[in-house]
C-alpha cells in the first residue's frame, strides 16, 4: 500500500519512501484529471457542489501528497528523494497550469457564474469571484497557441526555481572550516564554541567546526575577533551557488526572461504587476513607491548610525581605524550595544530555553484565544527531534502540528510554516494539520537549547502562521487559513 495515495491521519511520515513518490503522483494526477474532465462534462443545471466544491475536491489528494513530498524534501532530503521530487515536480506543476487552460472546465465555470452562481453570497460568492479571476490570470482566455506557450513556461519555471533552491542548499552545506587552535575562537561566546565543538565531533573531527548554517554563521559575524575569518565566511555566504557545479547565475536571467514573457502573454506590463494584482500592494509601481518611501525615511538614520558606529570603532582602535566593511558591521554593532546599553544578547539566552519559550507561547495563545496546545506522543515524525502537538478548543480537536526547530544538513535554511491538510466540516475527523520549521540554536550535549531573542520572535512568528491555518473555519479549501494574499499572510 502506497501511503501517499490516500489521506490518512496521523500522517504516516514513517512509511513514506522515495520510490513511492512517482507511482503515487502519477496515479493521483490521473484520478484528478478524470475528476476535472467529469466536472466539465456534466449535463443539467450546475450547482456550487458540482462546480466549485467538486473542483476543490478534485485537487485535494494531489495537493496533500505533493505537500508531503515537498516538505520531506525540504526537511529530510536524501538523493533518491530529491530525484523523485524532481521527477514529479514538473508533472504536478504542469497539472496545475493546465487547470485554468481546460476549455470545458472554463466554459462550465462561466456558465455557472452566469446562471445559479449569481445568487451566491458570502464565502461561496468570494470563492466564485476568486476562481474566475484566477482562471483569467492564468490564461483561461488565451488562444490555443498562447495556452500551450504558457504551460511550457510554467513547467520550465518550476524546474528552474527548484534547481535554484537546491543549489543554495547544497552550496550552503558545501562550505565549512574546522579550526584546531583555541586562539582562533577569540571573541566567540561559550554557546557558539560548544556548538562548533559538537559539530566537529559529529563529523568525526577534532577541534571546532563552523558552517554557513544560521546559528554558526551569525555567531561568527557577531562575535569573532578575527576580521579575516569574518570576511572569508561573509564572502562564502554571499557568493553561495554562484560558481562551479552549483552555479545559479545562468538560472537567474532565464527566470526573469520567462517571468516577463509570462506577464506579457497574460496582458500585464511585467511580472511584478502580474503577481501583485492579487496582493495588498496591487501593482509593481506601488510596491516600488513603498520601498522608495521607506528608503527615503530610513537613509538619514542609516547614515547617522553608520557614522556613529565608525566613530565607536575609532574610540576602540584609535583615530586611524579603517572604514567599516560589510563583515564588520554586526561585530562592531554588538560591541557598541554592549558598551552603550550594557546589553548582551548572549546573556539573554538563559532566559529562553526552547521548552520554556514554547510553553510560554502556548500559554499566551491560550489566554488570547482560549485554545489549548498539548503534546501528542506516538505520532510518526520525520526526525527524532520533531514534536507533534494538538490544538484543542474545549474537548474538540481543531488541528495538529509538527514543530521542527533545529538545523540539519538535510534540511533547508530559514524558518517557515507548512500546511498539510485543511480541516473540513464535511469530512469526519478531518482537522487542520501543519508544521512549523526553523533553524534555531540547537541543544548541545543534553543541555537545553538556549535561544536568542530574535529566535524567540521567529517561534512566535511561525506559530502565528500555524494558528492562521489551524483556527480557520472557511469551507472553501482555496480560501481557508493561509490561502490569502502573500503579503497579507504576514499580518496574522
Ligand atoms: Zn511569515
Amino acid at each position: 500500500m502506497n501511503p501517499l495515495l490516500s489521506i490518512q491521519t496521523p500522517i504516516p511520515f514513517d512509511q513514506i519512501r522515495a520510490e513511492q513518490v512517482e507511482p503515487a503522483l502519477d496515479e493521483l494526477l490521473r484520478e484528478a484529471r478524470g475528476a476535472i474532465d467529469a466536472i466539465a462534462a456534466q449535463t443539467g443545471p450546475r450547482t456550487y457542489e458540482s462546480t466549485l466544491a467538486a473542483l476543490d475536491a478534485a485537487t485535494e489528494k494531489v495537493e496533500y501528497a505533493m505537500g508531503l513530498v515537498r516538505h520531506l524534501e525540504g526537511v529530510t532530503t536524501y538523493p533518491e528523494l530529491r530525484a523523485a521530487h524532481n521527477a514529479v515536480e514538473p508533472k504536478v506543476s504542469e497539472f496545475y497550469s493546465r487547470i485554468p487552460l481546460h476549455e470545458g472546465l472554463w466554459q462550465c465555470l462561466k456558465s455557472y457564474a452566469q446562471t445559479s452562481g449569481t445568487s451566491l453570497a458570502g464565502v461561496r460568492k468570494r470563492n466564485l469571484e476568486k476562481t474566475l479571476d484566477y482562471f483569467r490570470r492564468h490564461g483561461a482566455d488565451l488562444d490555443a497557441a498562447g495556452k500551450a506557450r504558457l504551460a511550457a513556461i510554467d513547467v520550465e519555471l518550476a524546474e528552474l526555481t527548484t534547481k535554484f533552491s537546491q543549489h543554495v542548499l547544497d552550496a550552503t552545506n558545501a562550505y565549512d572550516e574546522v579550526w584546531a587552535g583555541k586562539e582562533q575562537l577569540s571573541g566567540l561566546p561559550e554557546s557558539a564554541v560548544e556548538a562548533a565543538a559538537a559539530s566537529a565531533k559529529a563529523k568525526g573531527k577534532e577541534g571546532w567546526r563552523f558552517t554557513l548554517q544560521a546559528p554558526s554563521y551569525i555567531a561568527l559575524m557577531t562575535y569573532l575577533d578575527n576580521p579575516a575569518a569574518r570576511e572569508r565566511f561573509y564572502r562564502a555566504y554571499m557568493t553561495r551557488a554562484s560558481s562551479g557545479e552549483l552555479d545559479n547565475s545562468s538560472i537567474v536571467p532565464r527566470v526573469l526572461e520567462l517571468r516577463k514573457e509570462k506577464a506579457r502573454l497574460l496582458g500585464f506590463a511585467d511580472f511584478a504587476d502580474l503577481v501583485l494584482v492579487d496582493r495588498m500592494a496591487k501593482t509593481g509601481a506601488r510596491a516600488m513607491e513603498f520601498l522608495e518611501d521607506l528608503r527615503g525615511r530610513s537613509i538619514p538614520f542609516f547614515e547617522r548610525e553608520n557614522t556613529q558606529l565608525h566613530a565607536f570603532r575609532g574610540d576602540l582602535e584609535g583615530g586611524g581605524a579603517p572604514g567599516l566593511q560589510a563583515w564588520d558591521i554586526g561585530y562592531y554593532a554588538e560591541k557598541e550595544r554592549k558598551a552603550k546599553y550594557d546589553f548582551d544578547e548572549e546573556e539573554l539566552r538563559p532566559y529562553f530555553p526552547v521548552e520554556q519559550v514554547v510553553a510560554g507561547m502556548f500559554e499566551t495563545v491560550t489566554r488570547l484565544y482560549g485554545v489549548v496546545m498539548r503534546e501528542a506522543p506516538g505520532v510518526p515524525v520525520w526526525d527524532k527531534d520533531v514534536k507533534y502537538y494538538e490544538i484543542l478548543e474545549g474537548s474538540q480537536v481543531l488541528g495538529g502540528f509538527y514543530a521542527d526547530w533545529f538545523p540539519r544538513e538535510n534540511k533547508r535554511g530559514g524558518a517557515w510554516m507548512d500546511a498539510f491538510l485543511t480541516g473540513s466540516p464535511a469530512v469526519p475527523d478531518r482537522v487542520h494539520i501543519g508544521a512549523i520549521n526553523g533553524n534555531l540554536t540547537p541543544p548541545v550535549e543534553g543541555k537545553p537549547a538556549l535561544l536568542t531573542h530574535r529566535e524567540v520572535e521567529t517561534i512566535f512568528h511561525e506559530f502565528g502562521h500555524l494558528l492562521h491555518h489551524c483556527l480557520s473555519r472557511v469551507e472553501a479549501r482555496g480560501l481557508s487559513g493561509t490561502n490569502v494574499a502573500w503579503d497579507f499572510v504576514e499580518l496574522p
